[in-house]
């Protein structure tokens, strides 16, 4: 840890130390007459923020990718709550970078356009107008609505689409179907990732600032691609070499044919789920992502439940496991 990290967080604690000291003066006073139930709170409250340390130490100067999806991104409590953690993350020194999906808001505006989304093996058929819709939605609500967010709870974020310093070059997605991989499916505009020049991303996370991504790659004709926010988020976390990787879904996390949650997953249990059929629609983008980044060096790969209020906060800095770990072998 370098001098650097010591003179920031002297600051900070000197900052934080003079906020503090009249609230704790009077949290002195409170503790001495306060019940046996909220002490006892107040000393779980302490025992979670102590357990924190560790994670702050391990996790300082790395990268942590995040995929933000799912429920989490409509209920404006969890929004807010979200957007919190992502603050905290950045402001206790580590990087956090957000890739953001939509699927609940464009489905409301081709609704509004007499149009229903259709999914193949995950993945969303994409048309024209569709596309239109897509980039729309993605690059202008969500991502501001994310982006404002932030910058409330005291971050600074900036937005951007995978087209913003040349960072995503896709090409037109050649999907197998997984029933007879002899035969090609077609979803039409959907992407597949040629690569990934994270250097502006590497620029803004340098200058303190929080990147909240759209996953729309350009191709060889400067036309967009609509991309799998998990698979954009999984291949950032490889080429950024991000320390982890943080999906939040839906769900409790991958569930097996019973719906009980599994908490650990190895390659070889996960081709014997896709096998058997246990994992179908968002859930194949989402683990063969995640796989990916497990076996490409991302050192945690999660895929956590966004209903839990301050679930990545939750993950990233104490013990308590949640969701369910990729495992690269
Ligand atoms: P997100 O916005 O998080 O990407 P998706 O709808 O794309 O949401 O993917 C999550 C969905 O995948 C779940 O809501 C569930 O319907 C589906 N799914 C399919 N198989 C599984 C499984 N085995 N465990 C959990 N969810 C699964
Ligand atoms: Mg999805």
């Amino acid at each position: 840890m370098g001098q650097q990290f010591w003179v920031f967080n002297f600051r900070r604690l000197r900052a934080l130390s003079r906020e503090l000291l009249p609230k704790s003066a009077l949290i002195s006073y409170k503790v001495s007459n306060m019940s046996d139930d909220l002490h006892n709170e107040v000393h779980e409250k302490a025992e979670i923020l102590a357990q924190a340390l560790p994670y702050i130490r391990k996790f300082h100067g790395k990268t942590l990718v995040i995929k933000y999806g799912g429920n989490a991104m409509t209920d404006p409590k969890l929004q807010a709550d979200f957007a919190a953690d992502v603050v905290l993350l950045k402001l206790v020194g580590m990087n956090p970078v957000v890739v953001h999906g939509g699927g609940p808001q464009i489905e409301t505006v081709l609704n509004r356009l007499g149009k229903k989304g259709e999914f193949i093996q995950g993945m969303r058929v994409t048309d024209e107008e569709t596309m239109e819709v897509v980039e729309w939605v993605l690059a202008g609500e969500v991502q501001q609505d994310i982006v404002g967010l932030i910058n409330q709870a005291g971050g600074k974020a900036v937005g951007l689409t995978g087209r913003d310093g040349s960072m995503i070059h896709a090409r037109k997605l050649k999907m197998l179907d997984n029933k007879d991989p002899s035969k090609e499916l077609d979803v039409g505009l959907v992407g597949e990732i040629v690569g990934i020049d994270p250097s502006v991303v590497k620029a803004l996370q340098d200058d303190a600032f929080i990147p909240v991504i759209s996953p729309i790659g350009f191709g060889e004709n400067n036309e967009s691609y609509n991309i799998n926010a998990d698979v954009v988020a999984a291949k950032l976390a490889t080429v950024l070499q991000a320390e982890k990787l943080v999906l939040l879904t839906n769900t409790e996390g991958v569930l097996d044919k019973s719906g009980k949650l599994m908490t650990d997953l190895s390659a070889r249990e996960i081709e014997a789920l896709f096998e058997d059929g246990t994992i179908s629609g968002g859930m194949l983008p989402k683990i063969s992502g995640a796989l990916e980044a497990a076996k490409s060096g991302v050192n945690s790969v999660h895929i956590i439940d966004g209903r839990v209020p301050h679930v990545l906060l939750l993950e990233v800095l104490t013990e308590q496991a949640f969701g369910t770990m990729i495992r690269s072998h």
